[in-house]
């Protein structure tokens, strides 16, 4: 094992010559944020990829989070996951609604639809889902849900930038669809995010929030600053020149930790399910401590010993952060029991697959000295 070290993730770029000759006419043109060229070629080229005529650019993932519930212009009770990156909780708070939490499933961490139901009451207004990992939602049962009780449906799509669902993108589900396009994401522009407006309803609004409720002279409503620049604009342009290449690269590097880390008791490894595209944005492994005999936080730290740095990716539960303490919360028995044993390996564009390797070496061993025990 060599002393390189080994971080969970890396932030892919271009080269860069590429990025720099890509915002040199910004400096004859002095036009460097508001809707520029850089923005509109972006928004084009994305519109193209994710087969969609609205995507709204953002200045990052949450902001767009928060808007996305701003649109609807109402108050009430948003039924949720507490398995997510702590934004989707801070979106629904900050937003004046409440967080209803609901559990997810154990196979692929979702949302568990068949829970929803008894969480409706008069007071629930939308139904904010996760795509966790790039693993998607149940978006079918989703939409009968939503649309038999009329509540909207937001996603949080930040980790499903690419992944579709019976071929479609995933981002064509539901009223709005979020994305993050924050550096550690599949697809970035250093800060950044979006919207993609399925419900066409909310443009208007969502165009206004993002640059100060303004309507050329007037200002209809109290709105925001959204704006992406041109030089994020500009980051976006590179990396989806290279998108279809990350994706494969991203692939392989899944499926070699699928084949390598394979049949060994107790460790359960992702599962895509048989109608999605997977964008391979995450590697999260399960250590179930009852059959293996250690628990996440010592394979962690044998990791490390080894500077191969994973992450508790998602721990603590939402829920849990004392910043919601207060708050009165369902029990969500198997987002807590993912949470307590969930680890996401290193998985990164630049990543060699020998490092892949020296990962796996570590997890087998470390595995293997539990069963000789
Ligand atoms: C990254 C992320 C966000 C927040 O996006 P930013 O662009 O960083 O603001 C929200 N939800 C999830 C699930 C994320 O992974």
């Amino acid at each position: 094992m060599s002393n390189k070290t080994i971080n969970v993730t890396c932030p892919y770029l271009p080269s860069y010559e590429e990025y720099t000759e890509e915002i040199k006419s910004l400096w004859d043109s002095r036009w460097l944020t508001n809707f520029g060229h850089k923005h509109q070629e972006l928004k084009a080229i994305l519109n193209k990829y994710l087969v969609n005529d609205d995507i709204l650019l953002m200045t990052n993932g949450h902001l767009a989070l928060e808007m996305c519930l701003e649109a609807l212009e109402t108050k009430g009770e948003v039924i949720t996951t507490p398995y997510t990156f702590i934004s989707t909780t801070h979106a629904i708070v900050r937003s004046g609604m409440t967080p209803v939490f609901c559990d997810i499933n154990e196979d692929d961490y979702t949302i568990d639809v068949n829970k929803i139901e008894e969480l409706i009451n008069e007071n629930t207004v939308a139904i904010m889902p996760v795509h966790v990992y790039g693993n998607i939602c149940d978006v079918e049962r989703l939409k009968e849900i939503a649309e038999k009780h009329n509540l909207k449906v937001i996603y949080d799509a930040a980790h499903a930038f690419g992944a579709r669902y019976k071929g479609i993108p995933v981002t064509n589900y539901g009223d709005l669809s979020m994305l993050s396009l924050h550096a550690t994401k599949v697809f970035h522009t250093v800060e950044g995010g979006g919207v993609i407006v399925n419900n066409k309803k909310y443009t208007d609004v969502l165009r206004k929030l993002k640059q100060f409720g303004q309507n050329g002279e007037d200002c209809e409503l109290a709105g925001t600053n959204a704006k992406m620049s041109e030089f994020h604009a500009a980051m976006g342009i590179c990396n989806m020149r290279h998108i279809n290449d990350i994706i494969a690269i991203r692939k392989e590097r899944y499926e070699k930790y699928l084949e390598l880390l394979n049949g060994l008791d107790g460790i359960k490894l992702n599962y895509i399910a048989e109608d999605v595209d997977s964008n391979y944005s995450y590697f999260p492994i399960f250590i179930d401590e009852k059959i293996t005999g250690f628990n996440r936080d010592m394979l962690l730290e044998e990791l490390q010993k080894n500077n191969i740095f994973a992450r508790k990716y998602f721990y603590p539960i939402c829920s849990e952060m004392s910043a919601f303490k207060d708050m009165t919360k369902n029990e969500t028995p198997i987002a807590k029991r993912i949470s307590l044993g969930i680890l996401t390996l290193p998985l990164y564009v630049d990543m060699e697959i020998d490092d892949v390797k020296a990962i796996c070496e570590v997890v087998v061993s470390f595995h293997k000295s539990f069963k000789t025990k």
